[in-house]
């Protein structure tokens, strides 16, 4: 009995995936498998048409980045590819970044049109297939690799710490950064409790009930405050987060706010990985006021996570370890930003 549900499953999962794959097909308006572009090798600064890259690679002529094609060196990991997290990874997709691993349990409702990204042709698929075929289709140079299933289970947790282990974009070496686009503490602290293990960097990110605010942060393991070293009231306290959630009542959520959230998030990936301006470790958005407020916090020795604790005392060590120059903060070069009316507008 229980093989042949289980038969059943991976037939339905089977003939979801063909699904799909006729649906994009249609929806891009060919029969030829795809209607996107070739692959290419090697990312190319001309500036002609049909180059993809062209406007990304004059960051460098521009003065902004120094290397932009060893964006496609890296590995991200996003959880929840919801009104958040799909927007993230289209603008890393476009970006041409080298590997995608997203992990997501839901599927695609109509209910979440009123977000970017998904269609109403996607509904009843599930997000990670969905955003799969989309982001193929707009940037196939870019690796992906989808987890249809919830990080917060045993099982999956292990699943889950061993592809920030060896998911990278050579199989057997770690993935560079991994977000948090969820939308509940539990996953939070999973990805939390995960990243401390393995001294891993994340950023986490998060949009209000309400819709009109939202933030970013930052979490380099043992250096800056961890989810669970000023946990929200919430997770102090121990409560059931389910027992929060009014029967009928939904979260409000706007795809403006979710635009913005994502677009603050994908700037400082691209910051912190590409090495140009300043990474916030965190950075609030107040759309009522228009209000960015931002902050750095330092990790709580007394953090409740003992991994967190032990980062603490690596970092320690580390810093303490640095030449004695190294160790003092440069102070900031002030630059004089060159005339606003000179500069050559583009769109
Ligand atoms: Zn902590």
């Amino acid at each position: 009995m229980a093989q042949s549900v289980e038969r059943l499953q991976q037939r339905v999962e089977e003939l979801e995936r063909e699904l799909a794959q006729e649906r994009s097909r249609r929806a891009v308006g060919g029969g030829d498998g795809g209607g996107g572009r070739v692959r290419i090798e090697k990312m190319s600064p001309e500036v002609v048409d049909s180059n993809p890259y062209s406007r990304l690679m004059a960051l460098k002529r521009m003065g902004i980045v120094s290397d932009y094609e060893k964006i496609r060196t890296f590995a991200v990991a996003i959880v929840g590819v919801g009104g958040v997290g799909s927007v993230t990874a289209e603008m890393l997709t476009r970006c041409g970044i080298g590997k995608l691993l997203l992990f997501d349990y839901d599927k695609v409702e109509l209910a979440n049109m009123n977000r970017l990204f998904f269609q109403p042709h996607q509904a009843g698929l599930s997000k990670v297939q969905a955003a799969e075929y989309t982001l193929r289709n707009i940037n196939p140079d870019v690796l992906f690799e989808v987890h249809n299933y919830n990080i917060t289970t045993v099982e999956n947790f292990q699943h889950f710490m061993d592809r920030i282990s060896n998911g990278g974009l050579e199989e057997g070496k770690p993935i560079d950064l991994v977000l948090s686009c969820v939308d509940n503490f539990e996953a939070r602290m999973a990805i939390n409790t995960a990243c401390n293990e393995l001294g891993q960097t994340w950023m986490e990110s998060g949009v209000s009930e309400n819709a009109v605010s939202g933030h970013i942060q930052l979490i380099i393991p043992g250096e800056s405050a961890c989810f669970a070293c000023a946990p929200p009231l919430v997770v102090a306290a121990n409560i059931d987060e389910k027992t929060l959630k009014r029967e009928g009542v939904c979260a409000a959520s706007l795809p403006t706010t979710m635009g913005v959230v994502a677009g603050i998030l994908v700037q400082n990936v691209l910051k912190f990985l590409l090495n140009f301006g300043t990474v916030s470790f965190y950075l609030g958005y107040n759309a009522m006021q228009d209000f960015f407020p931002t902050m750095s916090m330092k990790p709580n020795p007394q953090c409740d996570d003992r991994n967190c604790r032990k980062q603490q005392e690596e970092y320690k060590k580390k810093v303490a370890a640095l030449p004695k120059q190294e160790a003092v903060q440069e102070e900031e070069e002030i630059i004089h930003e060159d005339n606003e009316w000179a500069r050559r507008f583009c769109s």
